[in-house]
């Protein structure tokens, strides 16, 4: 991957104008994402559209497999269930055809790409040393790119020893060790829950990460929720970050 600029985004959830910002200032040559293309958000075609223009490498999530019918909605709550079933009244066939070929992992060398976990790629929120612990060990892979959780976190595992590494606010830079394997997470574009409601991705250029946080139109984003049958919460979490 030596010379290639890469933007890895996870959690778009609909949202066009998180999206958007986010690519304008990545100016990456390659745009990879974790899952959860829709659900939440009001532009679940756009975002598909924007996303396949673009020759996007993309994994499915939890919300994209419940919309192609490969996750059952009654395991979401009553708010992600209902904008599940509103997606799947917006989006056109092609949309279905494209998130129904994608699955929630996907390997490529040393790399591994899952939405939730490399134990569980579909469901398990990987949110401690522990869960990291167990993720490591069920899959050879020296960088697992994950999300699911919509917060930004490192994990390394280092001579047997699984440490969480603590990534301040934003610009947190790490150098990526031969000897060191690594889960990581960029956080979500689309609907970030660490209280900060800025965009988050990470940009992978050579051995070099760099989480970064970007604004975006969120009154526009919220406007458009209002505007449909969506529950109004999820326009009011866009504004805390939560
Ligand atoms: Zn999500």
């Amino acid at each position: 991957m030596a010379g290639v600029k890469t933007a890895v985004l996870s959690d778009v959830h609909a949202n066009l104008e998180a999206l958007d910002a986010v690519l304008d200032e990545a100016d990456c040559d390659a745009v990879i994402v974790l899952g959860d293309i829709i659900g939440y958000n009001a532009d679940p075609q756009a975002v598909i559209d924007r996303l396949t223009g673009m020759q996007a490498r993309c994994i499915a999530g939890n919300h994209d497999l419940a919309l192609t019918g490969r996750f059952n909605v009654d395991w979401f709550n009553d708010v992600a269930a209902d904008a599940i079933r509103w997606t799947a009244g917006q989006v056109d066939d092609s949309a279905f055809e494209t998130l129904g070929r994608l699955e929630p992992v996907e390997r490529t060398g040393s790399q591994v790409l899952v939405h939730g976990s490399v134990r569980d790629p579909a469901a398990e929120y990987l949110r401690n040393a522990a869960a990291a612990a167990v993720s490591f060990s069920a899959a050879d892979f020296s960088v697992a790119f994950f999300g699911h959780t919509h917060i930004p976190a490192a994990y390394a595992r280092e001579d047997e020893r699984v440490r969480e590494l603590f990534l301040s606010p934003e610009g947190e830079t790490l150098e990526l060790r031969a000897d060191v394997r690594y889960l990581l997470n960029p956080g979500s574009v689309g609907q970030p829950r660490d209280g900060d409601p800025r965009a988050s991705y990470l940009i992978l250029d050579g051995d070099r990460v760099q989480w970064r946080r970007v604004p975006y139109d969120v009154a526009e984003t919220q406007r458009k929720i209002r505007a449909t049958d969506l529950p109004p919460v999820l326009a009011d979490r866009l504004s805390v970050g939560r």
